[in-house]
Formats: structure tokens, C-alpha cells, sequence
């Protein structure tokens, strides 16, 4: 299988890359981003109370966001392989996302990390609050949470990862299919 971590800060281009990867090799879209507001629109009480924290930019227990993609692993098991968005973003999501593969006899082909510096992230989370609807993308003072929440608690996974040599760092600032391309070449080389 071809399992791939899109890795990077709120803004770094991880929903727009996902799209174009999934097409190109049939892969299976996991934003834990998504189904969290999947679950808020139909109001389901796990959404009620995700919504109080993502509104703020505080993150969804390990347990919940764990459990999600748990069963939508399971679900999928038959295809491709899976492209996982906005998770892990914890150290312990990040282990049990190996042992969950592992018992499925497959592991993280890589983790592919968009490199975007602040300035551009807050541009495009700006922009994006104009048309998005997203409540954290609304609010400058919502923007620095999350980012501190991402340099403290996920950013580190990228040391997880380096040291299983599975790290690949990939410009995220260009266009649209440049990024894309780049991203292309990483899998191809290491597929
Ligand atoms: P972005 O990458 O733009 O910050 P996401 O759509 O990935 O946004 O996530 C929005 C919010 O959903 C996060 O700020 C957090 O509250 C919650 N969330 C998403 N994924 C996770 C996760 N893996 N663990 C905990 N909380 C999460």
C-alpha cells in the first residue's frame, strides 16, 4: 500500500495537495479536519463538543481523533493506500497510527512535509476565513493558537518520523501544480 502523511502547519496547502494526490493514485482521503466538521454539521454530540475546541484551535483528545481514524481504516482496508491530513498531530496519535497499521500488515510509506513560513500561513488563513466560514479561520488571536499548538505539540513529529527515515520536506510557497509536481517526484522516488 502507499500510506502518506501530508505534514504541515494550519494553511501549509494539505487539502488542496490531498485532492490532486488522491486522483492521481487512487488513494483514500483521511482529514481528521473533515470528519470532525462532518460531525459538527450534523450535530452529533461528539460534534458539539468538538466544535467548542476547534473554534478556539485548541485540539480534539487523542482518543477521540484515534478512534475516528480507526474506523475509517478499517474501512478502507481493501484499497490503494490512504492519504492522512492534519493527523497525526500528537506524538501518541503518531504511535498509534503505526501499531493500527501494523495490525493491518502495512506501515507509513512517508511523510511528506509542506514547508510554509508564518507570514504566507497567516496570509492564506486570512483569505480562506472570507469564504470558508470557519470560525478559526476568522480570528487573528485563533490563527496564533494555532500555530503555537502546531510548533509545540505537532511540529515535533517531524523528528518522529525523520529518525524512521521517512521524512521528506517539500517547498510549499509557488503554485498550485509546481508543489504538486515536487510532491509527485518524493512518492515516485520512494515508492
Ligand atoms: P488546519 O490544518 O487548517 O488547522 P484542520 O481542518 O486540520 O485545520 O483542523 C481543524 C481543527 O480540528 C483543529 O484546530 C483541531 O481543533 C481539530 N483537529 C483536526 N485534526 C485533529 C487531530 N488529529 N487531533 C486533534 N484535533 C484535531
Amino acid at each position: 500500500m502507499l500510506n502518506i502523511i501530508l505534514f504541515g502547519p494550519p494553511g501549509a496547502g494539505k487539502g488542496t495537495q490531498s485532492a490532486k494526490l488522491i486522483e492521481k493514485y487512487s488513494l483514500v482521503h483521511l482529514s481528521t479536519g473533515d470528519i470532525l466538521r462532518a460531525e459538527v454539521a450534523a450535530q452529533t454530540e461528539l460534534g458539539k463538543a468538538a466544535k467548542i475546541l476547534m473554534d478556539k484551535g485548541i485540539l480534539v483528545s487523542d482518543d477521540i481523533v484515534i478512534g475516528m481514524i480507526d474506523a475509517k481504516i478499517s474501512k478502507h482496508m481493501g484499497g490503494k493506500g490512504f492519504i492522512f491530513d492534519g493527523f497525526p498531530r500528537t506524538l501518541p496519535q503518531a504511535e498509534s497510527l503505526d501499531k493500527l497499521l501494523t495490525t493491518h500488515s502495512t506501515s507509513i510509506t512517508m511523510t511528506l512535509a509542506l514547508e510554509v513560513d508564518e507570514k504566507e500561513l497567516f496570509h492564506r488563513i486570512s483569505l480562506r476565513g472570507k469564504s470558508s466560514g470557519r470560525a478559526d479561520d476568522q480570528d487573528e488571536a485563533t490563527f496564533h493558537k494555532r500555530m503555537n499548538v502546531y510548533n509545540n505539540e505537532t511540529s515535533p513529529l517531524k523528528n518522529y518520523y525523520s529518525k524512521q527515515g521517512k521524512l521528506k520536506q517539500v517547498k510549499g510557497i509557488g503554485e498550485v501544480d509546481d508543489i504538486f509536481k515536487a510532491l509527485c517526484i518524493e512518492i515516485d522516488k520512494g515508492n
